[in-house]
């Protein structure tokens, strides 16, 4: 079985069958900043990390986390209701897989990371969008373990909006990482 997931929709499938990983999800999912508009506000963060939660344990679907995100967010309870930046279509699909993808992909280069691993490596994903900086420079390819988790950490964990190409790099990426190695 596969223990890590050749894209985003691999996800639930790798993390059932790779505890170490699973786990370390879990707690980023608990211990890290999530930045947004969209979940500023009571208790919308927590009930963010909940269903990115109940997600990676594999509770529910992609499909149900989101339209969990569009019930238990519900747009009319936010300080940032009245703005249509904010909740333009598809704010909860978009919310839910940046952070999805973002979480994952943050604890296999962690992972790979602390065993000593310098290079990783990421595959072309059947959905990948073919303009994206991501497919362009860096699916297919290598790529730096420290230089993609620094990327990520500045963007999602610091709120640092620079665009130098990462994963995630949008909100539907499907990419992700893997070792460079079989195992
Ligand atoms: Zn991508």
């Amino acid at each position: 079985m596969a223990i890590w997931a050749q894209d985003f929709y691999e996800i639930q499938e790798a993390l059932e069958e790779n505890d170490p990983l699973q786990q370390r999800v879990l707690e980023l999912v608990i211990e890290e900043p999530i930045h947004g508009k969209a979940i500023e506000g009571d208790g919308r963060t927590d009930s963010l990390r909940d269903i990115l939660n109940q997600f990676f344990e594999g509770q529910i679907s992609l499909e149900e986390a989101i339209s969990k995100v569009s019930s238990e967010l519900p747009r009319h309870e936010s300080p940032h209701s009245h703005s249509n930046r904010v909740f333009a279509d598809g704010w909860d699909e978009r919310l839910l897989r940046t952070q999805a993808s973002r979480f994952y992909n943050q604890a296999v280069l962690e992972l790979l990371s602390e065993r000593g691993d310098n290079s990783c490596f990421v595959p072309h994903s059947s959905q990948e969008d073919r303009d994206s900086p991501c497919t362009i420079q860096l699916a297919g390819k290598e790529a730096d373990i420290d230089i993609l988790l620094n990327r990520l950490n500045r963007t999602y964990g610091e709120a640092d909006y620079h665009d130098e190409v990462k994963i995630p790099n949008h909100p539907h990426c499907t990419h992700t990482v893997v070792p460079t190695s079989e195992s």
